[in-house]
């Protein structure tokens, strides 16, 4: 079974509590809200996105405005990435979110997968030159690699495609590959959709060097024309609550993620951002979701994730319901 085959299966059995899905479920605020009531006529726009928004971005990240492409979504630019550099292995480490499967399947992108463990924190190893994927704060486990190991990678990497899309929901401060290297090995793959919870409206960026970004723009040009327009100047406009979102998501799902394990009995690293622990179950994940979803709760099974026996639950429910949950998951068998 795959990601999709499964999410059809979930949807069918409509289970009360949904601890699947990786959306967060704290409202998008009300000034975005107001800006896109206001934004009726919705053109295409430039195919590196409005000149408005990728001022904003280039500001906060201290570059150029040309050192910044949108696009539809993080997807979009982490698929323009891979397959500017589809010709050699692209280092991946598991547990790693699925998303990178099906475009690099698409795109017939050779991925290098290199495991990393619970024992070890999930901390990554440092594997040599060449391209690296990396996502920190990752998705599904939560970890931020320690500042040397991070620093290793990008010092010792060709290029390194910095999937950064949870630094708005970070524990404490998470570091950037731009901390360890410059823009001509370095491309940063962002998104709106957990930042202003707006999944739908499709927005995220990439920052990297002009050369790169041309690349971006140019697979942006010839796959969607430009990103959404309406969506870019209500984020543009509404800016300034990025920082307060970051301040929001970032305690109501730390606060989550210590209730929540400090009543699960199952093993697991505690995360350092995002919305989802990945807890050891200790036999097939699968067989594990399966057995959740006939008691009413859905979650992910790690083999969608590369880690057999663990299962991704989303805490993008109200407290008292992941606290119930956590009773119905401690109460699940195993076999
Ligand atoms: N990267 C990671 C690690 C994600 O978890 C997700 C969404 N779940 C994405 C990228 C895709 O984000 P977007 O909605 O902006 O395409």
């Amino acid at each position: 079974m795959d990601v999709y085959s499964y999410f059809e299966l979930v949807e069918r059995l409509a289970p009360p509590v949904r601890l699947d899905v990786g959306q967060p479920d704290v409202p998008p605020p009300e000034e975005l809200l107001e800006e896109l009531r206001r934004l009726l006529r919705f053109p295409y726009g430039p195919s590196q996105g409005l000149e408005e928004l990728r001022e904003r971005i280039a500001a906060m990240w201290k570059v150029d405005p040309y050192e910044v492409a949108v696009t539809v979504g993080a997807k979009q630019g982490l698929a323009a990435l891979l397959h500017a550099f589809r010709h050699a292995p692209v280092k991946l480490y598991s547990p790693y979110y699925p998303g990178y499967m099906g475009i690099a399947r698409v795109f017939g992108v050779p991925l290098d997968i290199r495991v990393t463990s619970m024992e070890d924190m999930w901390e990554p190893v440092p594997s040599g030159p060449g391209t690296y994927i990396v996502n920190y704060p990752n998705n599904p486990t939560g970890i931020v690699p320690s500042r040397e190991r991070f620093r290793a990678i990008v010092e010792e990497a060709r290029f390194v495609i910095s999937d950064e899309v949870y630094r708005w929901v970070a524990f404490e401060e998470a570091p950037s590959a731009l901390d360890y290297g410059g823009l001509e090995k370095v491309a940063v793959v962002d998104s709106f959709s957990k930042a202003l919870s707006i999944p739908g409206l499709r927005l995220g960026y990439v920052v990297s060097s002009r050369d790169v970004i041309r690349r971006v723009r140019e697979f942006v040009a010839a796959t969607s024309t430009s990103p959404p327009t309406g969506p870019q100047l209500a984020v543009a406009r509404s800016f300034d609550v990025l920082e307060r979102r970051r301040a929001e998501l970032s305690r109501v799902y730390s606060e989550r993620a210590a209730a929540f394990l400090s009543k699960l009995r199952l093993p697991c690293v505690r995360p350092m951002g995002t919305f989802y622990v990945f807890p050891r179950v200790g036999c097939s994940g699968l067989a594990f979701a399966e057995r959740l979803l006939s008691r009413g709760i859905s979650v992910f099974p790690g083999t969608f994730f590369g880690a057999e026996d663990h299962i991704r639950v989303s805490l993008v429910q109200p407290l008292d319901v992941l606290l119930k949950a956590a009773d119905v998951i401690n109460s699940t068998p195993c076999a």
